[in-house]
Parts: structure tokens; sequence; C-alpha cells
């Protein structure tokens, strides 16, 4: 129902096939959408390419977003070959080990600055990078993801939790700079899916149990259901839509206790 053919977008965040972006691309490229996807390094590049090749017409670049300059050769690679963007998929997180386990009170700097940098700043850059194509594509749109120890506590997440507000804080100011120029920029928060980066979290088994217990729709939520409101919101059926962060968490969020 939702058609995207004739669009393009670029995914940052595929790791493996069971990362949130994946799941993103898998329902934008059932839509009809041709996608770009970048790699954090050479450790990942050959997993990245045979899942992109699964996908007619993908492009592959490498991107660590630590780096402004792979960040411009991606958007001077996505301009050559595409010349316009429907969409910017941002699907990136990390914070070092040591700050996802015991006391948020022991964050240290440096590790406080890396979680920030690239899992909030990193949307920022590549937003600004983006906004030339999504405006030529008549008009684009921009997908971050989050979680939602963004508002509340939750055990372990710690410095990722503080970065996460961050991030959802850049999506509504992004959507009010880009506004102007038709883009939308917003946010999914997603329920907890056991992925590479979630496993570095600890005690994330428990978090899975818990919210599978606790959500109204009683079980987890599928990267296909995080993937298909990606594909709406990258849809003209969300054109109204912009600054938001929609929650696909089988509704746990609206329990109190
Ligand atoms: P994942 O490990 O599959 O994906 C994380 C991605 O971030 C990887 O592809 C990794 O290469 C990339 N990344 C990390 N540092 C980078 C850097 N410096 N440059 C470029 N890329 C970098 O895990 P995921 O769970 O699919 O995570 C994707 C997004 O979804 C993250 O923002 C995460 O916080 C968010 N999220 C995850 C869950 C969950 O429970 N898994 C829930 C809600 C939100």
């Amino acid at each position: 129902m939702i058609d995207l053919t004739g669009k393009t977008g670029v995914v940052f965040g595929v790791a493996n096939k069971r990362s949130i972006a994946w799941g993103i691309a898998q329902s934008l490229a059932a839509a009809g959408m041709r996608l770009a996807f970048t790699y954090q390094g050479e450790r990942l590049r050959e997993n990245v390419a045979e899942l992109a090749a699964t996908l007619p017409g993908s492009l592959l670049f490498p991107c660590d977003v630590t780096s402004e300059a792979e960040i411009a050769a991606v958007f001077a690679g996505l301009e050559r070959e595409l010349g316009a963007l429907a969409l910017l998929v941002h699907s990136i997180g990390y914070a070092e080990r040591a700050d996802l386990e015991g006391s948020f009170t022991a964050t240290s700097r440096a590790g406080f600055l890396t979680a920030h940098e690239i899992s909030a700043y990193s949307l920022v850059g590549l937003a600004r990078a983006a906004a030339p194509l999504l405006e030529k594509s008549g008009p684009g749109s921009v997908i971050a993801m989050t979680y939602y120890g963004s508002e509340k506590v939750a055990p372990n997440y710690n410095v990722m939790g503080v970065a996460k507000a961050s991030l959802e804080a850049s999506v509504r100011y992004l959507a009010a700079d880009l506004g102007p120029r038709g883009i939308r920029v917003n946010a999914i928060s997603a329920g907890p899916v056991n992925t590479l980066a979630a496993r570095g979290i600890k005690g994330f088994t428990g978090m899975l149990q818990h919210a599978a217990e606790k959500a109204p729709l009683r079980r987890n939520v599928t990267l296909k259901e995080i993937g298909d409101t990606a594909a709406f919101l990258a849809s003209p059926l969300a054109s109204g839509i912009t600054g938001e962060v929609i929650y696909v968490d089988c509704g746990y969020h609206i329990m109190a206790v």
C-alpha cells in the first residue's frame, strides 16, 4: 500500500541481518525504494555488502560518523550516483561497554563525549550533509532510532539514555530548522530488540523479557514492525508529521506499573 517506487534512500547503521537498520531497509525496499548503505569500517564491509547485494541496484559506502571526511565522501558519492535523496535513516548508537553497566555517576568525561558524539551529534552532521539532496528530491525526510531510556531511567542504559535524550531534542531542533525547506525529521522509539548493540547493555535479556511481560500486546516488537513504521514515515502518508517521536514498542511506554 505504501509506494516508494522511484525514490532513493541512504541507510546508516546496518551491521548484520539482526540490525534494526536492516529491518528498515527491507520494508523500504519492499515498498520500492532504491537504497544506499554505509558500513562502519572494514570489519563490517563484507557483512553489509552481502546483505546489500540481495537488494538490486543498492549502493555501498564506508562511513565512520566520527570522520567528517568520510561523511563528505558518502554524500558526494550519493550526489554523483543518485542526484537526489528522499530519505536518510540514522540507526547508529554507541557507548563504551563500561558505561552500560553499574553506576551512571561513574560515567567518565571521555565515555560521555563518545556516546554523545556517535549517538546524537552524528544525526546533526548527517542531516546537514544530506539536506541539499533531500531538498532536491522534493521533499525528503530523516528518521532516527531512539529508546525510552531517554525519558525514564532504565538500569544499565545510563549514558546511552542521556545521549538518546540529546538525539530526540536534536530531532526537534532539526525539524524546526529544516521544515521551511520541506524536510521532515522524526524518530522511532523502538522497544528492545536483540541486536549486536543491545547485547552490549548489561542485563539486556532481562529488559527484553520485562518488556514482553508488561507491554499491552504482551510481546516484543519485530524488526518488520519497526521497518514498516519507517516506510510510513518516509511516505506521503506522513507528510504532516515532523519533529515527532513515534513509539513502536507494543505499547510498553503507556504503562505506569
Ligand atoms: P546494531 O548493532 O545492529 O546497529 C548499531 C549500528 O551503529 C551498527 O551498524 C554500527 O556499525 C553503528 N555504529 C556504531 N558506531 C558507529 C560509528 N562511529 N560510525 C558509524 N556507524 C557506527 O544495533 P541496533 O540495535 O540495530 O541499533 C540501531 C539503533 O537502534 C541505535 O541507535 C540503537 O540505539 C537504536 N535502538 C535499539 C534498540 C534495541 O533494543 N536494539 C531499541 C531502541 C533503539
